[in-house]
């Protein structure tokens, strides 16, 4: 389910002191700019973690007004190419299928659908070398007090908004506690169970089969089924300005703490010693037992420290509110009222894995820009006769809105099919 948030716009008013005029700037410039301060510490068992934390990218190049930051954790398996790989490629795959010159607010709304592409063709391009090996992906950019996560596999983020209540920003891709992605796995042709050990004792958490992988979704893995799928969940919010922290780890730090005493934790403390605080709070509590890497972003109004003083206890009925929207007991506008209350405003979720509910209607963004058609996932240039909608039916299938774009390639329509189930892995199709 995707849901915008209502856009409020500044109020003009007439003739309104100079002196209110300059600080109601200054105001706006300090809601426009957080301070963006970051740490990372990672202790390491198999050498497969990977990280970004990248601050300088701009939206426009060469205009530091449009700077933006990205921040992602790659938990690699079977080895770590596939990790390595993303964390190279797959901000740039993303971007690419950014519409260019698009406004700050376009922009952050094409995100979500771009993200999905950038997975997608992320993951096509690293199994193009042939290589074994996976990765999770969990991806961040903060633009403003705007925050937008696509993840896939079990590296989670949370948010801790000022000490109030800490939010899941992701979902776990694994089968033993995502019973959708069981199902999801099962009705694509994969066989979940778990591993059989001499005598017929079965051990161990729950896997897919064929490849006998935990997660539900990854980067790469091109020896296991193709419902191991790349496309991810995508979660965008925006914070009050009051400010709040993100914690993105590995599961290293996850198997070891839940979300909240994480937060707890490291409560306080400026984020480059709240980061090692986790690291080390994690393996005091479960020894190293596996890759533990770990991000603490804060994003904080600029005349804040790193120590924002200790904000009142919430009322019961603040907390009921926020419970209610969080249940989804309550509206939107509802829940945009908490906003100005120091709450966060949630603007997009979708977890969905069909590519069709998640690359939406309508021209794809590169036709809107060039009069071209181009491929919505590998952004590759087709001939008018060459797109095949992403609502066009499969072999198995006439359902759909196959004259409406967004298009595909032949490459990407064929694999678009195979995660969903829709022909036999690595059976040819011919179109
Ligand atoms: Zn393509």
């Amino acid at each position: 389910m995707a849901f915008f948030g209502g856009r409020r716009r500044r109020q003009q008013r007439d003739l309104v002191p100079l002196a209110a005029l300059i600080g109601k700037e200054l105001k706006s410039e300090k809601m426009a700019k957080p301070n963006v301060r970051y740490g990372c510490a990672a202790q390491s068992k198999k050498g497969e973690d990977f990280y970004l934390m990248k601050t300088d990218c701009q939206r426009l190049p060469g205009k530091p007004s449009s700077t933006f930051s990205v921040f992602g954790i790659f938990d690699g398996h079977n080895g770590k190419a596939a990790a390595i790989y993303s964390k190279e490629h797959l901000l740039s795959h993303v971007m690419a299928a950014v519409p260019r010159d698009l406004g700050r607010e376009e922009w952050l709304q094409a995100l979500p659908r771009a993200l999905v592409s950038g997975f997608v063709k992320t993951d096509k391009e690293f199994q193009k070398r042939g290589e074994t090996s996976g990765t999770t992906a969990t991806f961040v950019i903060i633009d403003g007090w705007t925050i937008t996560v696509a993840s896939v596999g079990d590296s989670r983020c949370i948010l801790d908004a000022q000490g109030r209540e800490v939010t899941l920003l992701t979902v776990d891709h694994r089968l033993e506690e995502n019973v959708e992605e069981r199902d999801r796995v099962t009705a694509s042709g994969g066989e979940v169970g778990r591993l059989s050990i001499v005598g017929g004792a079965e051990i161990g958490p729950l896997r897919c089969w064929p490849g006998g992988l935990c997660l539900s979704r990854s980067i790469g893995d091109m020896d296991v089924g193709e419902f191991i799928v790349p496309v991810p969940h995508v979660k965008q919010v925006k914070l009050s300005s009051a400010g709040g922290r993100l914690i993105i780890a590995s599961d290293g730090v996850w198997d070891a703490l839940p979300s909240a005493v994480t937060a707890k934790c490291c409560c306080g403390l400026p984020a480059e010693l709240a980061v090692r605080q986790v690291v080390k709070e994690a393996l005091r509590s479960r020894g190293l037992k596996d890759d533990t890497t770990c991000i603490v972003v804060d994003i904080i109004p600029l005349d804040h420290y790193a120590h924002p003083p200790p904000l009142p206890p919430p009322t019961p009925k603040r907390l009921s509110k926020l419970r209610s929207f969080l249940s989804g007991k309550l509206s939107l506008d509802s829940a945009n009222k908490l906003s100005s209350d120091g709450i966060v405003e949630e603007l997009f979720e979708e977890g969905s894995a069909m590519l069709a509910e998640r690359l939406g209607n309508g021209s794809s963004s590169s036709e809107q820009t060039h009069g071209l058609f181009t491929c919505a996932i590998c952004q590759m240039n087709l001939a008018p006769s060459e797109g095949i909608s992403v609502h066009a039916g499969s072999i198995f299938s006439t359902s759909g809105k196959p004259w409406q774009g967004p298009f595909l390639c032949v490459g990407c329509r064929d694999k678009k099919d195979a995660m969903e189930g829709k022909r036999p892995s690595g059976v040819k199709v011919v179109y």
